[in-house]
């Protein structure tokens, strides 16, 4: 028990600004934070908290949540973005939560299989994805993947279990894991490339391990940028489809400014997305205190000048009441507001 407590204590760093763990850049001094980087550590962590009365929060990248300005003192906010790891057997392509879904793209150009293009420059890390059911066009991370690992936190043991994707109960941007305290730990692919793929598919997950700030956007285009550059220089060719993302993304403004991308989810019963409605109401370019509604994209509310928490959710209800009025419904938020 002392060295699992003196490992809690290791594993968690104080007074850690949240703002620099979340694509959005805004948020308060965690008094606890912690990257755990293997299951050993995260689970270390996860009990302390149970032996130390300690809530916990879990994040990846950060990329579509608003953290408060304020962080609650008896929180551990754990991020997964150190949690980089692949297992690559004969039959199996075992992928950790916290690889960013764009490696993704990466490693099918690389490794030959296809498929994976629309993960291209898509901010997140695989749990997040898995979660969440990340999405581009037609595409989502549930049509990728094979059997998801995860720890059921209600569980005293903590035990690891596995479910096939069939049984994850995947929609648009739902899925079970919204519906039970479950963490994800990672996931087999379908697609599994050659043994050999393993020595240049370490490189590539030690490169970004190795890269600071792993949560800003514009530096998060860089790297993925550069290393799709590098490959290209190697001789293979970018699919038109990753071309057509960066164009798309870059058009959009994705990368300029902090952000955690659509803030509500479309309603597919109303038929029109929630960007066009925002048009329609003339909001695009609205500001208050540092977060404006893109002038880009009518769904993407940015951290245009040291925006608050605050700041990002009066324009959350700005659009809410805009929309509610003129169209009849309230749009509902994607973005996760974490207490
Ligand atoms: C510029 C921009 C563009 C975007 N474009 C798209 C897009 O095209 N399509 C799309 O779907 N999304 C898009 N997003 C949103 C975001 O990329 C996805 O929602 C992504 O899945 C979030 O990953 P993350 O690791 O950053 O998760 P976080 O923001 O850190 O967490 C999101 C939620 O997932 C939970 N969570 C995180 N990891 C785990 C885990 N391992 N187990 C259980 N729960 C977990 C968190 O508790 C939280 O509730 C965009 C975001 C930005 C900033």
């Amino acid at each position: 028990m002392l060295n699992n407590r003196m490992m809690f204590e290791d594993l968690c760093m104080r007074n850690e600004s949240l703002a620099d763990h979340s694509s959005y850049q805004i948020g308060g001094k965690a008094n606890f934070f912690a990257m755990p980087e293997t299951v050993e550590e995260l689970l270390t962590l996860l009990q302390g908290c149970r032996t130390h009365g300690l809530d916990y929060f879990i994040c990846g990248m950060g990329s579509n949540l608003l953290f408060p300005d304020n962080p609650r003192e008896d929180t551990l906010y754990i991020s997964l973005k150190k949690f980089v790891y692949w297992d690559i057997s004969p039959s199996k392509w075992f992928i950790s939560s916290g690889t960013p879904m764009s490696m993704l793209a990466i490693t099918g150009l690389m490794f030959g299989i296809s498929g994976y293009e629309f993960t291209y420059l898509l901010p997140g890390g695989l749990g997040a994805g898995i979660y969440m059911n990340a999405k581009y066009n037609q595409h989502q991370i549930s049509d990728i993947i094979k059997t998801v690992y995860y720890v059921d936190l209600s569980d005293p043991s903590l035990a690891v279990q596995s479910l096939d994707v069939s049984q994850c109960k995947y929609g648009y941007k739902q899925s079970i894991f919204q519906m039970n305290p479950w963490l994800v730990l990672g996931a087999d692919m379908l697609a599994v490339p050659d043994e050999k793929q393993i020595a240049p598919g370490n490189e590539l997950l030690a490169r970004w391990k190795a890269k600071k700030g792993m949560s800003g956007l514009a530096s998060f285009y860089t790297y993925m940028d550069g290393e799709a550059t590098q490959l290209m220089k190697q001789g293979l060719a970018i699919p038109q489809e990753m071309t057509d993302i960066a164009a798309y993304r870059n058009g959009k403004c994705h990368f300029t400014y902090p952000s955690c991308g659509s803030v509500f989810k479309n309603n597919y019963d109303y038929g029109v997305p929630v960007g066009a409605l925002v048009d329609r109401l003339n909001m695009k370019g609205l500001e208050y205190g540092g977060a404006m509604i893109s002038p880009h994209h009518g769904n993407m509310i940015i951290n245009h000048n040291h925006a608050t928490a605050e700041d990002i959710k009066y324009l959350m209800n700005k659009i809410i009441d805009g929309i509610n009025t003129a169209f009849g419904f309230e749009p509902e938020p994607e973005v996760v507001i974490v207490k």
